[in-house]
C-alpha cells in the first residue's frame, strides 16, 4: 500500500514531521508520499494529516485564512487520522483559553498555552506511553497543559501526573514533540497500530 501524508505547512516544524512519518511508514513497509499543505485543495487527497508545533495563534490564523481549517474538520469527520503536536494540539483542541486561537474542536479537550514554562524551560523526559513497550523520549518546548478532557478522550501519556498525550477517536494530540527525535514510535502509534489505514 502507499499513503499520502499531509503536513500542514503554514508554519512550524514541517520537515521534521515529514521525516518522522516517512520513517514510521518504512517501519511498516508502507510507501508514504508526503505533501506539504499551504493552501486549500490538498487535504482531500490525504490519507493522514500532521499538525505540527510552532505558534498556535499564527497556525490558526493561516489555516482559516487559506481555507484549510474546514478541510481538516472534514478529514476527521470522515474518520481519517491526525497527529497534532504541541501548537498543533492547541489548534486541534475544543478550547485553547485564548481568543486568538480559533480552535478546530477535533479533540474534546481544554488546553492552556505555555503552561510548562517559557522557551528556556524546554526539557526532555523519558515518558511511558500507553501502547509502547518502552518509554518515549519526549521533547517539551513551551508546551501546553491539557486541563480538561471529554468522556471519550483516552489518556496516552502523563508527565508528573499531568496528561500530555491523548487520543480522541482518529486524532492523537501530544503536548510534546515526537518529531524532534529519531524515534518513529509515536507516529506509528497514531497512524498504524491502530488505526490501521490498510483496513
Ligand atoms: N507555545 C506555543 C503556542 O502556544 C506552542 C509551542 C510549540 O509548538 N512548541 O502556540
Amino acid at each position: 500500500m502507499s499513503f499520502t501524508a499531509g503536513v500542514i505547512a503554514v508554519q512550524g516544524d514541517v520537515s521534521e514531521h515529514a521525516d518522522a512519518i516517512e520513517r514510521a511508514g518504512a517501519a511498516h513497509d508502507e510507501r508514504i508520499e508526503v505533501r506539504e499543505i499551504r493552501s486549500d485543495g490538498v487535504v482531500p487527497d490525504c490519507d493522514l494529516l500532521l499538525l505540527p508545533g510552532g505558534e498556535s495563534t499564527t497556525i490558526s490564523r493561516l489555516i482559516h485564512g487559506e481555507g484549510i481549517a474546514s478541510e481538516i474538520e472534514t478529514h476527521v469527520s470522515d474518520g481519517k487520522p491526525v497527529l497534532a503536536t504541541c501548537a498543533g494540539l492547541i489548534v486541534a483542541a475544543a478550547d485553547a483559553g485564548d481568543d486568538r486561537v480559533d480552535t478546530l474542536g477535533l479533540i474534546d479537550a481544554t488546553v492552556e498555552r505555555n503552561a510548562f514554562g517559557r522557551q528556556r524551560d524546554s526539557f526532555e523526559a523519558e515518558l511511558p506511553v500507553a501502547g509502547l513497550d518502552a518509554p518515549f523520549p519526549a521533547v517539551f518546548i513551551r508546551a501546553p497543559a491539557i486541563r480538561e478532557t471529554g468522556a471519550d478522550v483516552e489518556l496516552l501519556a502523563e508527565w508528573n501526573g499531568r496528561p500530555v498525550g491523548i487520543r480522541d477517536g482518529p486524532v492523537v494530540g501530544t503536548a510534546f514533540h515526537p518529531e524532534l527525535t529519531a524515534d518513529p514510535r509515536l507516529h506509528r502509534l497514531a497512524f498504524f497500530e491502530p488505526p490501521n489505514l490498510t483496513q
